[in-house]
């Protein structure tokens, strides 16, 4: 797989350049609108997880998938009359952004008697086309997530804005991280647990992740190619 060795690589270097172990940052493979060869294939490489944005696929592909340990993770925006279905075929949801999706998360988690892992998905970039809590709603958040018995918090994930020029999106990029890293540091303080997950960068703009903290980078379009514009 040279796609997924040049990705590694990318990753190796960026740690490098700001004094971090390769081993810090894990690859999460973006398998969304390929078939499901493509998971069992970031399987064989062996990584941990691969990462879906709908429900509804994943629940079609999951199935048939020929490794039983790889984790599904659900990076996509998720409406709460989806949560069950959610619960049930991800091993962890990225994409909480409401009290409201940790209240039907948790009482699906319960039914199907299983903790289930999240992220609080935060807007960092304040960008008005993205999902995710405002950056001001993360406390308040946290709270309810911590105070809920079937889910465990394990810290956050964010998109980056996309801008009109290169050299803009790596400002934005820088900015965005930044920004949700200061978070992270200043909630993990306040409710003195370690939210050690930020699930942040994506192949355009995963050295800037990588250089602001970021402990999982969601890959696509470098591991597998381009996908179909979407209809
Ligand atoms: C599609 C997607 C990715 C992967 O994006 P690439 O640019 O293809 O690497 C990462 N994160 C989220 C939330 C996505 O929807």
């Amino acid at each position: 797989m040279q796609r997924a060795d040049g990705v590694r690589a990318s990753i190796a270097a960026a740690c490098a350049h700001v004094g971090r172990a390769a081993g810090e940052v894990e690859l999460l493979a973006v398998t969304k609108t390929h078939p499901v060869m493509a998971a069992d294939y970031a399987a064989r490489y062996g990584l941990r997880a691969v990462g879906e944005n709908r429900v509804q696929e994943a629940a079609e592909k999951r199935p048939h998938c020929s490794a039983p340990a790889l984790a599904w993770e659900l990076i996509g925006h998720l409406q709460s009359n989806k949560a069950k279905l959610a619960a049930q075929y991800f091993d962890r949801v990225q994409s909480v952004d409401s009290e409201k999706l940790l209240n039907h998360l948790d009482r699906a988690a319960a039914e199907l008697g299983k903790i289930l892992p999240v992220l609080l998905q935060i807007n960092a970039g304040r960008d008005p086309a993205k999902f995710g809590a405002e950056l001001e709603d993360a406390p308040r958040l946290v709270e309810i997530a911590l105070a809920k018995k079937n889910l465990r918090l394990d810290g956050f994930m964010t998109i980056a804005p996309l801008s009109a020029t290169p050299a803009e999106n790596t400002a934005h990029a820088q900015r965005t991280f930044a920004a949700l890293r200061q978070l992270r540091d200043d909630l993990a303080l306040r409710f003195a647990r370690p939210l050690r997950e930020l699930s942040m960068g994506m192949s355009g703009d995963l050295a800037e992740a990588i250089a602001a903290g970021s402990t999982q980078v969601r890959v696509g379009t470098a591991l597998f190619g381009a996908r179909p514009a979407p209809v």
